[in-house]
């Protein structure tokens, strides 16, 4: 995989958009091409440092240390001579991906990072906004990183010469392109750990439920009793009602019978009184 491009504008010294062609033409672009850019010559302070630093922010650089800066605002071009300052810097890289190194369909792959002196910022593979964890991801694929072999700074190779065991098997892994898994593995144990805590909270909050849990068993028994005694209750009421409405049913009915012998009396007495009236 090869790097085809690098554009920087406003980033620290490059207030006009400056473009480093390494391989930039791409039909004669064959694997044995060769880059157009070997190296970068300027006397001291013309800003050879900053492309690389450059080449590191695009990269994913956190660290503003890295970048020899304090504030996230040294980033962007702060004015020189009649020049203003800028309000934003953006920088991108160019990969060509005919290899299908990156697993992209692109036979180009451009990642940019832009900052704004808001402090807002934002990363693009090809034009499309994504997350950092998407760049490092898609770079770790690649073996680059910004704390790579990749980007040597002054300094650097003595670091690498006397560096620990430690530090040697980290430059080695990131050659191997171990950080992928790396950067997986963090991730995963970040999410196990996450979930221990959850897995905690939960026991403990069992445990705080747990005496609750038997007062509301007994509650939830006795509401069952309660249910059973009203269901008996009322099948008692229909009962009883029956009973009343049968023995008022019958006490009409037999009332009703005494009306009508009563009346038979009250006519058969009447018919008498008629009788003594008529001989009278
Ligand atoms: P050396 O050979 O001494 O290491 P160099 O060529 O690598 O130098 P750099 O360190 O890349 O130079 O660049 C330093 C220059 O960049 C300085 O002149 C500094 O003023 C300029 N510079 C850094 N940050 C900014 C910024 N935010 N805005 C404008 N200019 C900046």
């Amino acid at each position: 995989m090869f790097l085809r491009k690098v554009e920087i504008v406003g980033f620290k010294s490059f207030a006009k958009k400056t473009t480093l062609n390494f391989f930039p033409k791409a039909s004669s672009f064959s694997k044995n091409s060769r880059s157009e850019i070997t190296a970068i010559v300027g006397p001291n302070g013309s800003g050879k440092s900053n492309i690389a630093d450059a080449l590191r922010w695009v990269l994913g650089e956190q660290s503003l240390k890295n970048l020899r800066g304090k504030k996230a605002e040294d980033i962007i071009f702060a004015g020189s001579g009649k020049k203003t300052r800028l309000g934003s810097a953006q920088v991108s890289i160019f990969l060509d991906n005919r290899q299908k190194k990156i697993p992209l369909d692109f036979e180009e792959v451009v990642i940019s990072r832009k900052v704004y002196r808001s402090g807002e910022s934002e990363y693009l593979i090809n034009g499309s906004r994504v997350r950092l964890l998407d760049v490092l991801d898609l770079l770790a694929k690649t073996g680059i990183s910004q704390r790579s072999y990749c980007i040597v700074n002054q300094g650097m190779a003595d670091r690498a010469l006397n560096a620990t065991p430690v530090e040697r098997r980290m430059i080695i892994e990131e050659a191997a392109g171990v950080k992928e898994f790396q950067l997986k593995k963090e991730r995963s144990e970040r999410k196990l750990k996450a979930t221990k805590n959850n897995l905690k909270q939960v026991v403990s909050l069992l445990a705080e439920i747990e005496p609750h849990l038997k007062s509301l068993e007994r509650q939830s028994k006795k509401a069952a009793r309660r249910e059973q005694f009203q269901q008996r209750l009322e099948e008692k009421q229909h009962q009883l009602l029956g009973f009343l409405w049968r023995e008022l049913a019958q006490q009409v009915q037999q009332f009703q019978q005494g009306k009508s012998v009563l009346a038979r009396e009250l006519m058969i007495t009447q018919r008498e009184i008629d009788n003594l009236r008529r001989k009278l």
